[in-house]
């Protein structure tokens, strides 16, 4: 049998529209785009008048992911695509994908198949250079800290107590602990520093969630860099650099408009991890897309207890909408993995272990309805899957009164998702009771007991001695009164990658919690997770190369 082509494959042989027509077909005036190349554009916000009432919002999230894979992107683009068949007027809305798991193992995000955006090698690289804006905008604020103590320190700040760090965006776990400054008087006051992966910054996440120019200023200035000698805050506002950041930021603040296969508009702006930051595409993206369009199908990383959690209880409170319909996507091979089956083993059918490791699903839905929101399961097909196993699945769905479709989008790219388009299109007009899950005014505790419980499906939390005294300063500044943005495992529910499934007793720790004032959250980090990631032994990086004629190679 032929081999499949790969992704990278299919993306090159797409006969791309000019970008100047899907923004006409998507009603963006002409003076609202600025055009990178004949495929990429900026859009300018602010040019951009509602065409009636603001769109109806979709949110796609998934089980929790395996390495087997659950093909979230491409089932949103083929969703996307799939309503653009219908005649809707549709835009997707996507994170900008950050080359730490292009070159790792993960891989791009771009979607996947035939239901995929392009240029998907542009997009995947540096597309229109925001990860680069907002990789140096971080860093300026480093140099902006370490020149100001260099330059005799007027605001007393403690080079031990400053918890800014730089920032690049690759997986580098040479750079998690640095020594800056040595050399001598001239080369600066010597401190211990650190780098995260980019898109792990806070800036990525002022940059997600501010919604005008103004705002992102004010977010900025309000970011704590660290404490003086006396231990008290020292804000960006009070280096007075505000300003800069927010020019470093003014062009990338803009979303960026592209095409799926199928020549549905897509806008990719913004791309927080939802392991270790908030995982959801900008403010600005979404609600530009939802003056757009009827409705707007976007999608929060991976499963639905990172970044749907967080998409609900941080980005829809900010941006005060609500998700109209949740689509959590599935296959039968993580299935079967959260069953207990491994990667190696998974060719081949096993009903019993997809039964088994159905749970996952189930908690993942039983989230959902706590928001207040009825999901809908599309099982997205791998050629492996059996009838069998499929017969299973909808059974399953059928004795729990899920709703679920399946989805072909890989493969046939819309007309593979118009079954699930339809069950989308038929909940959209149904009013829902969606709410976030907890008040702000709670307790830090009481907020995240909550998303223990509630969404994890844990038994208690308990908070280190370090935690403890970082909360009890959070709470004396009066910071406590913010959401919460948990940094934990994607591979479990609970903080324990290894306990796959539904795993039930168990007591997360939160080992730090971390303000960020200017993103608007407290970020409490659990388990093992790091804010800078490593690379695997065989990275992606190993089978890329560039053509004779400059064109990618190998980028999946
Ligand atoms: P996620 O968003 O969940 O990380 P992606 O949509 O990026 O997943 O897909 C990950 C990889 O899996 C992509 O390379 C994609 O081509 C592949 N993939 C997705 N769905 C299928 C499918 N039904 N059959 C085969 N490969 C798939």
């Amino acid at each position: 049998k032929n081999q499949p082509l790969s992704d990278l494959e299919i993306a090159s042989q797409a006969v791309m529209k000019p970008i100047i027509d899907i923004a006409k077909a998507a009603g963006i005036p002409e003076d609202a785009l600025e055009q990178y190349g004949r495929y990429k554009a900026k859009i300018d916000p602010l040019k951009i008048t509602a065409h009636g009432e603001d769109a109806k919002v979709v949110l796609v999230t998934a089980i929790s992911p395996t390495p087997a894979g659950e093909g979230k992107s491409t089932v949103t683009v083929g969703l996307a695509d799939a309503l653009h068949q219908l005649k809707k007027n549709v835009v997707v809305a996507l994170r900008e994908p950050s080359l730490g798991p292009v070159m790792g193992v993960k891989g791009g995000a771009t979607g996947g198949g035939y239901a995929q955006v392009v240029p998907m090698e542009d997009i995947n690289l540096h597309f229109t250079g925001d990860l680069h804006a907002i990789t140096t905008a971080n860093n300026a604020l480093s140099a902006f800290i370490d020149n100001h103590i260099h330059q005799g320190n007027a605001l007393n700040i403690d080079p031990r107590r400053i918890i800014w760090k730089r920032v690049m965006d690759m997986n580098d776990r040479a750079l998690r602990k640095v020594v800056i400054g040595l050399g001598g008087p001239v080369q600066g006051m010597p401190r211990e520093d650190g780098f995260d992966i980019t898109v792990a910054s806070e800036i990525m996440a002022v940059f997600c969630l501010a919604t005008s120019i103004d705002d992102l200023r004010e977010r900025l200035a309000s970011i704590v860099i660290g404490y003086t000698f006396d231990r008290e805050p020292v804000f960006v506002r009070d280096l007075q650099v505000q300003g800069a950041l927010t020019l470093l930021l003014k062009d990338a603040f803009k979303p960026n408009l592209v095409q799926t296969l199928e020549g549905t508009p897509a806008i990719i702006h913004g791309g927080p991890f939802a392991n270790i930051a908030h995982g959801c595409n900008s403010i600005m993206a979404t609600q530009t897309a939802r003056k757009l369009a009827d409705i707007v199908v976007t999608e929060a990383g991976f499963g639905s207890d990172l970044g749907a959690e967080k998409f609900m209880n941080i980005k829809a409170r900010k941006a005060g909408f609500k998700p109209s319909a949740v689509v959590i996507v599935a296959t039968i091979r993580a299935l079967k993995m959260h069953g207990g089956v491994a990667k190696t083993a998974l060719v081949g059918e096993n009903v019993p272990a997809l039964l088994q490791g159905i749970e996952n699903l189930a908690k993942h839905v039983e989230t959902i309805r706590t928001f207040g929101v009825e999901p809908i399961i599309a099982l997205n097909r791998f050629i492996t899957d059996t009838e069998a196993e499929l017969e299973a699945v909808l059974n399953w769905c059928q004795e729990n009164h899920v709703r679920i479709a399946r989805t072909n989008v890989w493969e046939e790219g819309g007309k593979g998702g118009l079954a699930l388009a339809e069950q989308v299109l038929s909940v959209l007009d149904e009013e829902n009771n969606f709410s976030p899950l907890y008040d702000v005014t709670e307790s830090i505790e009481e907020k995240v007991r909550t998303i223990v419980q509630k969404v994890y499906g844990g038994k208690d939390v308990q908070f280190t001695d370090q935690a403890k005294k970082q909360m009890a300063q959070i709470e004396k500044f009066g910071w406590d009164t913010l959401p919460i943005c948990m940094a934990k495992t994607q591979y479990s529910l609970s903080d324990q990658p290894s306990l796959l499934g539904r795993p039930e007793g168990f007591t997360v720790t939160i080992r730090e919690v971390i303000p960020k004032l200017g993103a608007g959250f407290l970020v409490c980090l659990t388990g093992d997770i790091m804010t800078m990631p490593g690379l695997p032994k065989q990275p992606a990086a190993l089978r890329m190369d560039v053509d004779s004629e400059g064109h990618a190679v190998g980028l999946f």
